[in-house]
C-alpha cells in the first residue's frame, strides 16, 4: 500500500482501522513532497516538517484518548498561497507580498483545522491569481505531473500539481474565472468552484471580489465533497457569505439521480475545441446516456460574449482591490528615497509583475470617466444576460455539461507571450463565475499522448449536491480517477 496514492477518505479510514497513524501518513507525504518538488515546483512554501509532524502527533494523541475527531483528521491539505495562514508567510506568488506574514487565517483554513486536517505548505500560483498556466508566478514555474514539459494550468497550478503528483492528498484553490476547474482538468483531478457565497472569502486576498470562490482539489468526488463539507458555511466576516444550511454532501453520493437531464450547450462545442477533447467529452456523455440520463439541447446564447465581459469585470475589480498595495498601506516598498507619489509608483512597478500591471491598467481604463459606460457598465449587462441564459437552461435540465478546457495541457512557454491566447483557455469556465453558479470538473479520459481531459458539470445556484451525485455516477462506471502519473 502506497500511502501517498490514497484518497483523503481512504486515509481517514486507515486511521480509524488503526492500520496507519496520522504521523505515518504525514511522514509519507513529507518525504514525497520533498522528493518530487525539484520536478514539480508546486510549493512557494514547502510543508514545515516539524509543524506537520507536531499536528499529526496531536491527532494521534486525540485518537488514543478516544476524543472525537474531525472529518479530515490527519489528512494533509496544501493551501494556495492566496489564502491567509496565521503566522505563515502568504505571498500570492508576488514580490509585492514576498514577506507578508498574516496575523490571522482565512475562514476556509480555520475550518480545515477545526476538522483536524493538517495544513501542508503553501502552493504556487499565478501572481494574484491572474493567469491560466502558473507561469505568472514571481518565484517559480510549476509543472504538470503528467508531463513535466507542460503547464499544470492556473492560477491554482501548485494546488493541482501537488495533488496530481501525490505530494498531498487534497488542496485548496480559488476560482475567479476557472482557476480551480481548469488546472483540475489539465491535471486529471476533481475540482469544484462552489456557488458564490457558499464558502466565506474571509482571508482570501481579493482578485475580483464578485467572482472569487474557494474550493477543493481532490482525486475523487468523495474527497471533493469531504472538502466542501469542511469549508462551506456561513461566516459573518464576509458580507456575501450565505446563511443557508450546508447539505451533508458525502451522504447521498452513491445514489444516482434518476432521470438525470443533461443540458448540452452547442456553444461549448464550437470553433477552437480540440477534436480529441471533443470526442472524449462526447464519449463521457454517451456513458451517461447508457446509465439512463437524457441529453437535451440547450443554448447559452450569450456565452460567446462571456470571455470579453469577464476580462472587463475581473480587471476592473482587480484594479480597485490592488490599489491598497502601494508600499505605504500594504506591500513591498521601494528602497529608493523619494517623494510620496513616486514611492507609490516605484513600489508598484517593482512589486507587481507584467500580467498584474496589465490587468490594473485595463481595469483602470474601463472604469475611467468617459469609458465606464461603454465598457464596465456594458460588461455588467452582458453578465446579467449570461446569468439569465443559465436560468433558462436549468428549466430544461438538471446539469449542464461540456468540456472544461478547449485543449489538454499546453507546453510551458507556448502561450506566455500571448495574453489573448492565454485568456482563450478560460472560454468555457468564466460564464460560471459571471453567473455565480457552481461548477465541477472531473477527469473523463486521456489524450493519445497521456494528458488528462476534463468534463465540466455546471449546476443551478447551491446545487453542489446534484453536481457531486451526477459526477459520482460517471466515476463509478470508470476508473480514470484511480490513475496516478509516474513522477
Ligand atoms: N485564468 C483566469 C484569469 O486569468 C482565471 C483566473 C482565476 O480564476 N483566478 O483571470
Amino acid at each position: 500500500m502506497n500511502l501517498i496514492e490514497l484518497t483523503a477518505g481512504e486515509l481517514v479510514a486507515l486511521q480509524e482501522q488503526k492500520k496507519a497513524s496520522a504521523l505515518e501518513i504525514a511522514d509519507a507525504f513529507i518525504a514525497a513532497s520533498a522528493a518530487r518538488e525539484p520536478k514539480l515546483r508546486s510549493f512557494t512554501l514547502p510543508p514545515d516538517a516539524d509543524a506537520v509532524r507536531a499536528a499529526a502527533r496531536a491527532v494521534d494523541a486525540k485518537r488514543a484518548k478516544g476524543e472525537a475527531l474531525g472529518k479530515l483528521a490527519g489528512v494533509p491539505v496544501a493551501i494556495k498561497d492566496v489564502l491567509c495562514t496565521k503566522g505563515v508567510r502568504t505571498t500570492c506568488s508576488s514580490k509585492m507580498l514576498a514577506n507578508f506574514v498574516p496575523p490571522y487565517s482565512a475562514h476556509a483554513v480555520e475550518r480545515l483545522i477545526a476538522q483536524d486536517a493538517i495544513p501542508f505548505g503553501k502552493t504556487n500560483m499565478d501572481e494574484f491569481a491572474m493567469g491560466s498556466s502558473t507561469e505568472n508566478s514571481a518565484f517559480q514555474q510549476t509543472r504538470n505531473p503528467w508531463d513535466v514539459t507542460r503547464i499544470p494550468g492556473g492560477s491554482s497550478g501548485g494546488s493541482a500539481a501537488c495533488v496530481a503528483g501525490c505530494q498531498a492528498p487534497v488542496s485548496l484553490g480559488t476560482d475567479t474565472g476557472g482557476s480551480i476547474r481548469q488546472p483540475a482538468a489539465l491535471c486529471g483531478l476533481v475540482g469544484l468552484k462552489p456557488t458564490y457565497g457558499r464558502v466565506s472569502r474571509y482571508g482570501l486576498i481579493a482578485f475580483a471580489s464578485s467572482l472569487d470562490q474557494i474550493g477543493p482539489f481532490a482525486h475523487d468526488v468523495r474527497d471533493s465533497a469531504l472538502g466542501m463539507v469542511s469549508i462551506a458555511g456561513h461566516d459573518g466576516r464576509d458580507s456575501t457569505s450565505v446563511n443557508e444550511p450546508v447539505p451533508a454532501y458525502t451522504k447521498a453520493l452513491d445514489t444516482p439521480i434518476a432521470g438525470l437531464r443533461i443540458g448540452v450547450p452547442k456553444e461549448f462545442f464550437g470553433q477552437g475545441l480540440d477534436p480529441e477533447v471533443e470526442a472524449t467529452v462526447r464519449a463521457a456523455l454517451k456513458e451517461y446516456e447508457k446509465q439512463g440520463a437524457k441529453l437535451v439541447d440547450v443554448s447559452l446564447p450569450h456565452s460567446p460574449y462571456a470571455l470579453a465581459a469577464y476580462y472587463i469585470v475581473a480587471p476592473a475589480e482587480a484594479s480597485s482591490n490592488l490599489a491598497r498595495f502601494d508600499g505605504m498601506h500594504y506591500g513591498h516598498r521601494t528602497a529608493e528615497k523619494t517623494d510620496l507619489i513616486a514611492t507609490y509608483a516605484k513600489s508598484r512597478a517593482e512589486g507587481f509583475g507584467k500580467e498584474v500591471q496589465r490587468r490594473i491598467i485595463i481595469g483602470t481604463y474601463v472604469l475611467s470617466s468617459g469609458y465606464k459606460d461603454a465598457y464596465y457598465v456594458k460588461a455588467l449587462k452582458v453578465r446579467r444576460l449570461v446569468k439569465k441564459d443559465f436560468d433558462d437552461a436549468f428549466t430544461k435540465c438538471d446539469v449542464v455539461m461540456g468540456p472544461t478546457t478547449p485543449t489538454a495541457a499546453f507546453k510551458a512557454g507556448e502561450k506566455s507571450d500571448d495574453p489573448l491566447a492565454m485568456y482563450l483557455s478560460d472560454v468555457y469556465t468564466v460564464s460560471c463565475n459571471l453567473a455565480g453558479i457552481p461548477g465541477l470538473s472531473i477527469n473523463c479520459g486521456f489524450t493519445k499522448t497521456g494528458l488528462p481531459i476534463g468534463l465540466q458539470l455546471l449546476g443551478a445556484p447551491f446545487a453542489e449536491e446534484t453536481l457531486f451525485r451526477a459526477a459520482r455516477m460517471y466515476e463509478r462506471a470508470t476508473d480514470w480517477h484511480t490513475k496516478r502519473p509516474a513522477v
